[in-house]
C-alpha cells in the first residue's frame, strides 16, 4: 500500500510544538513578531501575505503588515527595510517576492538583517547552510525535511534526485541533503532544465523531489518501486473547462509505483507555511536569548 504523507498533519505537529515555544516566550514577556512587507498588487502575492498573517496570528505571533505602493521608489523599501531591521519589537521580516521590476530582488535580500531573515535568503544565511552551520533553513526546503522525518524516510546513504535547481527550493534542498547531519548523508543528483534524460536519474533515486514548476512532470515511468516522491510543485492548470491544482508529480501514475508520495494539495505547501513560523520563533529566541525548544 502506498504510503500517503500528509503535510498539514505534519504541519499541525509542527504549530503545536510552537505553541509550546510561544508560550515559553511570552512567560518572559517577549510576543514574537513578524513583519510582512508587500509591495505589489499582484492578486496571488496578496492572498501569500495575508495567508502568512493568518497562520502567525493562529498560533500567537504577532503580524506587523507593511504595504507599499508598487510604484513607490526603491529607496522606499530598503528605507521600510532599514527601519525593521532597527526595530527591536520586530524578529523577522519577509519581504514577499516578487518584488517590481524598478526594484533588485537581490538587494532587497542584502538588506534584511540576517538575523531577522526568517525567510533564510540572505547570503549569510545561505552560506551557513552550505557550510554546514545553518541558522534558517529556506522554509520549503526544511518542510519537505520534516516531512522525510515524519514519514521515517532513511536519507543516509540514499540515491535522492531533486528537480529543480532554485535558489529558494532546489539549490538549499540539495545542499540540506547532503550535510553530514540528520536528514543529510545522502548522495543527490541536482536536475534541471538542462539534465540530459531526466527519467533516467529520478529511475535510479530511492527518494524523487519534484520542484520544477512544470505540471505533471514525472510520472510512474519514471520511478523505481517504492521510491518515495515528494511533490513540492504547485501548478495552476484548466481539467475539463475547470481550473484545478497540480503538482510536478502525475499522482495517479505516481501513486502505483511510490512507496510514499505527497498529494497536491496537503504536502509540501502546509509546511512551508509552517517552517515559516518555525523559523519566526526561532529568530525571536536568539535576538531575546529566551532559551525555546523548537519542534
Ligand atoms: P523556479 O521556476 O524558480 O525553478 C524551477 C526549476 O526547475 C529550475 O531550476 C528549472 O531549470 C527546473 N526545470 C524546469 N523545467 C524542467 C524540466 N522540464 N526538467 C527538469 N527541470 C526543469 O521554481 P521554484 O523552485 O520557485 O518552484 C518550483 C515549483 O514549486 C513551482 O511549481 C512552485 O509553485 C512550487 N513551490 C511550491 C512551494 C510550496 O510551498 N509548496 C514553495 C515554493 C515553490 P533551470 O534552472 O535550468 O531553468
Amino acid at each position: 500500500m502506498t504510503r500517503i504523507i500528509d503535510g498539514n498533519d505534519v504541519a499541525s505537529d509542527v504549530r503545536d510544538g510552537l505553541g509550546d515555544a510561544i508560550a515559553t516566550l511570552e512567560d518572559d514577556g517577549v510576543t514574537p513578531t513578524l513583519a510582512t512587507v508587500l509591495m505589489s498588487d499582484d492578486p496571488a502575492s496578496e492572498t501569500y501575505v495575508s495567508m502568512k498573517q493568518e497562520d502567525c496570528e493562529e498560533v500567537g505571533i504577532e503580524a506587523l503588515d507593511v504595504e507599499l505602493d508598487p510604484d513607490a521608489p526603491a529607496e522606499k523599501l530598503f528605507g521600510t527595510v532599514e527601519d525593521l531591521n532597527a526595530d527591536p519589537n520586530v524578529n523577522g521580516i519577509l519581504v514577499q517576492m516578487p518584488v517590481p521590476d524598478h526594484v533588485s530582488n537581490r538587494d532587497v535580500i542584502r538588506a534584511i538583517d540576517p538575523a531577522k531573515d526568517v525567510d533564510g535568503f540572505h547570503p549569510e544565511n545561505v552560506g551557513r547552510l552550505v557550510a554546514g552551520d545553518p541558522v534558517f533553513k529556506p522554509c520549503t526546503p526544511h518542510g519537505v525535511l520534516k516531512l522525510l522525518e515524519d514519514a521515517d524516510v532513511e536519507t543516509e546513504g540514499a540515491d535522492v534526485a531533486v528537480v529543480g535547481r532554485s535558489n529558494i527550493v532546489g539549490k538549499p534542498l540539495a545542499n540540506l541533503l547532503v550535510q553530514k547531519a540528520d536528514y543529510g548523508n545522502a548522495t543527490v543528483t541536482l536536475c534541471h532544465s538542462r539534465t540530459d534524460d531526466l527519467a533516467e536519474k529520478t529511475r535510479r533515486a530511492d527518494v524523487v523531489i519534484a520542484a520544477a514548476g512544470v505540471p505533471e512532470l514525472v510520472d510512474g515511468s519514471m520511478l523505481t518501486e517504492g521510491a518515495v516522491v515528494i511533490d513540492v510543485g504547485v501548478n495552476r492548470v484548466d481539467r475539463d473547462g475547470e481550473s484545478t491544482l497540480v503538482g510536478d508529480v502525475d499522482f495517479e501514475s505516481a501513486k502505483e509505483v511510490a512507496g510514499a508520495i505527497t498529494p497536491v494539495p496537503g504536502g509540501v505547501g502546509p509546511m512551508t507555511r509552517a517552517m515559516l513560523l518555525y523559523n519566526t520563533v526561532m529568530a525571536t529566541g536568539r535576538q531575546t536569548d529566551v532559551s525555546v525548544d523548537l519542534p
